[in-house]
């Protein structure tokens, strides 16, 4: 393994000081089969992607089968099937407003894809000035340059790109939690923050409900509501980053949903090809669109090289339809309700903070940071795939995990929250 310690970089490590990395050799269904034999079950669903478990043989049977069609051709002025089909299952999902699909390669384009829309909707609206962008603190959006601008300012790494970064306005984020009371205050200094500089905001883009890899936190729907009659008050355009959320893993379809929100665009990403590549899209109403189109230069200043390729659609048409096929909402009941009982328990220990569920994702905040060093080998010696960042461990298993296996990667957490609260 020394070429990749030596010459590989992974994501947020250093190339002097590498963490172990584990060796993985297959995967089947939950489970990652690592080069030492040990055998793993994968509670982050590769961040948040792989819902229908690993080598799967419905979605290798569609890549197989569109392989053998073609696996890439140029989009510019081609048009493919399996970019037609995943456009009819996409429209059929998505909340009614949205009727515009861009395709790209990854979440982060998505988001600047998104961006770049609403900047130019303003443009061919001939109010230039409406350029910036809002969001609430604590959010994640992506790596790349606008994405990482819209990131919350502490954990997104501001400060090491502060004289590089485009500077946006930033709301607090909710203090109102998922089920808990609502507090009418919550939106107040957002409120403020529009009435003074909505002529310079293009958008305000937020991830419903639930925000990921900024703080794995579950805020009030109602935040989200009364967001979105703020944003059309004042002419701002609402950006749903649903990468992670969509596709099931909140209890609802989309998380818009739970506030019964319809954004002006939505990005999705993440589990759309099941895991299997990587694939996004971005999508805007037809105001949007054809306001974009109406208007000088008349078309959509965005083309990535790869985008729509046909075998990333053609797997995602399969698993969206393997999706909607199953019994999902009870699927991810079932797994919220096993989660929330199985953590519970942590709630009451002295070195966590909170222990929360959602859907299929549950969190165990603890009061201080985990050693990355000490957790991670401690995590695959008990078995399981967890991947903790600052205070948070945290899992969204594959939906398919059985009750027995939900109950096996739950005791890894709490036999290493309890037994070695000192050491991690
Ligand atoms: C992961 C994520 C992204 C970025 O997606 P990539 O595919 O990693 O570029 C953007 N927004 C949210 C909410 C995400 O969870």
């Amino acid at each position: 393994m020394s070429i990749d310690s030596q010459h590989i970089w992974h994501p947020y490590a250093s190339a002097i000081d590498a963490a172990e990395r584990f060796h993985v050799v297959s995967a089947e269904g939950i489970y990652l089969q690592l080069a030492d034999g040990r055998r793993i079950i994968d509670g982050m669903s590769s961040w948040w992607s792989v819902i229908h478990g690993y080598n799967h043989p419905r979605l290798n049977t569609a890549a197989h089968k569109q392989l053998q069609a073609m696996s890439h051709v140029m989009f510019g002025g081609l048009t493919h099937t399996p970019a037609i089909e995943l456009a009819k299952r996409l429209l059929a999902l998505v909340p009614p407003n949205l009727q515009h699909i861009f395709y790209s390669d990854s979440g982060s384009v998505a988001v600047e894809v998104a961006m770049k829309m609403a900047i130019q909707f303003w443009h061919s609206q001939q109010k230039p000035a409406k350029h910036k962008f809002v969001t609430i603190r604590g959010g994640y959006h992506g790596d790349t340059w606008h994405a990482m601008s819209v990131c919350d300012p502490v954990t997104g790494m501001h400060s090491l790109f502060a004289n590089s970064l485009p500077q946006q306005f930033f709301a607090p984020r909710p203090t109102s939690v998922y089920g808990g009371s609502w507090n009418p205050h919550d939106l107040d200094e957002m409120k403020l923050l529009l009435e003074h500089n909505h002529e310079s905001i293009a958008a305000c883009i937020i991830e419903p409900i639930v925000q990921g890899a900024g703080g794995m936190y579950f805020y009030h729907p109602q935040y989200l509501t009364e967001l979105a009659s703020l944003c059309k008050t004042y002419n701002i355009l609402l950006i749903a980053d649903e990468i992670a959320t969509g596709f099931g893993r909140t209890g609802k379809l989309f998380a818009c949903e739970h506030a019964k929100v319809k954004p002006d665009i939505m990005c999705i990403g993440k589990a759309i090809t099941g895991g299997y590549m990587s694939f996004a899209a971005t999508l805007c109403t037809q105001e949007i669109a054809h306001s974009i189109s109406s208007y000088s230069p008349g078309v959509f200043m965005h083309g990535p090289t790869f985008m729509g390729n046909p075998l990333a659609c053609a797997i995602a048409c399969e698993s969206i339809d393997m999706l909607v096929e199953s019994n999902w909402q009870q699927t991810i009941l079932a797994i919220e309700s096993q989660l929330t009982k199985l953590l519970a328990p942590l709630q009451n220990h002295t070195s966590v903070a909170d222990v929360r569920v959602l859907g299929a994702i549950g969190v165990v905040e603890m009061k201080k940071p985990v050693d990355m060093k000490i957790i991670q080998p401690l995590f695959v010696d008990h078995g399981v795939w967890v991947r903790p960042f600052g205070k948070l461990i945290y899992v969204m298993p594959p939906y398919c995990i059985t009750s027995h296996e939900l109950v096996r990667l739950t005791a890894a957490i709490t036999t290493i929250v309890t037994e070695y609260s000192h050491a991690i």
